[in-house]
């Protein structure tokens, strides 16, 4: 596992540093974006490939 700079967002359990954010609903009008509803933030995308949803936290939990 790659050593976590101070602050930065890590998964706890594989060590990715690639965040997923997922939203639901999100629309164009008139030509601007509006989000829609945060469904899943800063879960590790290499975990959730997997099927299994890892928060990413800037420190490490403790156990
Ligand atoms: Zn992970």
């Amino acid at each position: 596992m790659p050593k976590r700079q101070d602050g930065m967002l890590q998964c706890n359990r594989c060590g990715c540093r690639t965040s997923l954010t997922t939203t639901n609903g999100t629309y164009f009008k008139d030509g601007r974006r509006i989000n829609g509803t945060v469904i899943e933030k800063d879960v590790c995308a290499n975990c959730f490939k997997d099927g299994i949803k890892s928060s990413m936290l800037p420190t490490i939990k403790p156990a």
